[in-house]
C-alpha cells in the first residue's frame, strides 16, 4: 500500500466533516498510522477511534509552541517516526478590512501562520535525523485572489503568509530531503462553509466554478495523499489549486 509504515500527523483533523479527518481517512486506507492532533472541544482521540486501531488521537493546540513540541513528541515515543506532517488547523472570519480588530487579526494569523511553524518546528528535528520527510500545508484561494466568500483580508494574509513560509522552508531544508508543499483549496463543503449558504448561493457559486460544484473533503484529501507520498518525490515548494478551475 502507498502509504504502509508511514506515519502522519494532521492538526485540525478530527472534525468528522472537514478536510483535515479525510485526509486521515484515506491515509489510514492506504496504510498509514495518523495522529489526529486538535483542540479538546473537538475531542481528537475520538475522532482517532473511528479510523480503527492503530491510529492517536492528541490534545494540542497549535498556537502553542510547548503543546506542538509535546504532541511531536508523543507520536515519536509511540511510533519512533514521522513522515509527514500535514498543518490543517485553520479559522476564518468574514469581515471586512475596517472592522479587523487587533485581536481579531492575532487570532487567525495565530492559528494558520504562527501555527504552520510551530508544528513545522516540532516535527523538523525528527524529519532531519532521518534525511526524509514531506510538510503538506494548507493555505487557500483566498490567499491567491485577495478574498474568498468566507475568510476576511487578514484570513488572505495569514494563507499567504502559509505559502511564503512553506516555500522558505522548502528551500532551507530540501537539501536534507524534506520537501514541504502547499494546497490551496477553493470553496469546499465543510464545518466552515456549512450552514452559510442557501441553495441558491451554492447554485450561484458553482456557476462561476469550471467544473461547477464546490469541492468535497475527499477531493482535498486526495492533494493531501499524493503531496504527502513519494508520488511527489521530486516536488517541493509547489502550490497545488484544489478549486475546480476557479483561478482559470
Ligand atoms: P474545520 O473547521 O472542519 O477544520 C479546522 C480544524 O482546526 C477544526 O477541527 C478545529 O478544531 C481545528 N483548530 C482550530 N484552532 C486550532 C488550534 N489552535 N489548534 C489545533 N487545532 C485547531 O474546517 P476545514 O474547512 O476542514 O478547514 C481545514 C483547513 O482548510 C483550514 O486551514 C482552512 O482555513 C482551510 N481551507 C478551507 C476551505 C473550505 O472551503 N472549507 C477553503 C480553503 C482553505
Amino acid at each position: 500500500m502507498l502509504l504502509e509504515d508511514k506515519v502522519a500527523v494532521i492538526t485540525g483533523g478530527a472534525g468528522e466533516n472537514g478536510l483535515g479527518f479525510a485526509t486521515a481517512r484515506l491515509m489510514a486506507s492506504l496504510g498509514a498510522r495518523v495522529a489526529l492532533l486538535d483542540l479538546e472541544r473537538a475531542e481528537p482521540a475520538k475522532a482517532a477511534a473511528q479510523l480503527g486501531a492503530g491510529h492517536m488521537g492528541l490534545v494540542a493546540d497549535v498556537t502553542d509552541k510547548a503543546s506542538c513540541e509535546a504532541a511531536a513528541q508523543q507520536v515519536l515515543r509511540q511510533y519512533g517516526r514521522i513522515d509527514a506532517l500535514v498543518n490543517n488547523a485553520g479559522i476564518t472570519q468574514p469581515v471586512k478590512t475596517l472592522e479587523i480588530t487587533g485581536a481579531d487579526y492575532d487570532r487567525i494569523l495565530d492559528v494558520s501562520l504562527r501555527g504552520t511553524l510551530y508544528m513545522s518546528q516540532a516535527v523538523l528535528p525528527a524529519m532531519q535525523a532521518r534525511q526524509s520527510g514531506s510538510i503538506v500545508c494548507i493555505s487557500s484561494v483566498s490567499a491567491q485572489r485577495g478574498g474568498g466568500i468566507f475568510g476576511g483580508p487578514h484570513y488572505s494574509a495569514a494563507k499567504a503568509g502559509v505559502l511564503g513560509l512553506a516555500r522558505a522552508m522548502a528551500r532551507e531544508f530540501g537539501g536534507q530531503n524534506i520537501r514541504v508543499n502547499c494546497i490551496t483549496p477553493g470553496l469546499i463543503e465543510t464545518d466552515i462553509t456549512k450552514g452559510k449558504l442557501t441553495p441558491d448561493r451554492k447554485q450561484e457559486i458553482a456557476d462561476t466554478i469550471p467544473l461547477a460544484r464546490l469541492g468535497s473533503a475527499k477531493d482535498v484529501a486526495g492533494a493531501c495523499v499524493f503531496l504527502a507520498s513519494e508520488l511527489s518525490g521530486y516536488c517541493t515548494g509547489i502550490t497545488l489549486d484544489v478549486n475546480g478551475g476557479m483561478l482559470i
